[in-house]
């Protein structure tokens, strides 16, 4: 299997979420760090703990993005950090079986911030591997 190939099955298999770009506070006293989805940052301005609601696109991140308020998966994109801190922590241990759409969704993103990396390409193939002989055991 190629990493294209993986990154396909990865993909396909994480679609069934449905990730919301991250959203930030603005204004006069706002702390602008914490990332939120949208109606967790509209709560926060509604609270009036902030002026408006900032961002909805993807943003570059040393890691995985989740909402500072509810926990829900934010939408990321890896720095050159962030991907190693993923790679180690798949290299240390494998995503538990089966693997979840969350999983493929992570996976994914370490591997699209360096397809070459022959240590992210072996990852994503054996997860999607176990993703494809998942769906094939299925009646
Ligand atoms: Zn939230």
């Amino acid at each position: 299997m190629t990493a294209d190939e993986a990154l396909k099955i990865l993909n396909a298999h994480a679609s069934a979420l449905d990730v919301p770009y991250p959203h930030w506070i603005g204004g006069k006293d706002a702390d602008q760090g914490p990332s939120y989805c949208r109606s967790c940052a509209e709560a926060k301005v509604a609270a009036g703990e902030a002026e408006y609601v900032d961002g909805g696109w993807q943003q570059d991140n040393d890691g995985c993005c989740y909402c500072d308020t509810c926990g829900c998966l934010l939408e990321y994109n890896l720095t050159d950090y962030g991907a190693a801190e993923e790679l180690e922590h798949y290299l240390a241990g494998h995503p538990s079986t089966p693997i979840s759409p969350e999983d493929a969704f992570h996976i994914a993103k370490m591997l699209e911030h360096d397809e070459s990396n022959p240590d992210a390409v072996a990852i994503a193939v054996a997860a999607a591997e176990l993703i494809a002989s998942a769906k094939e055991a299925q009646p």
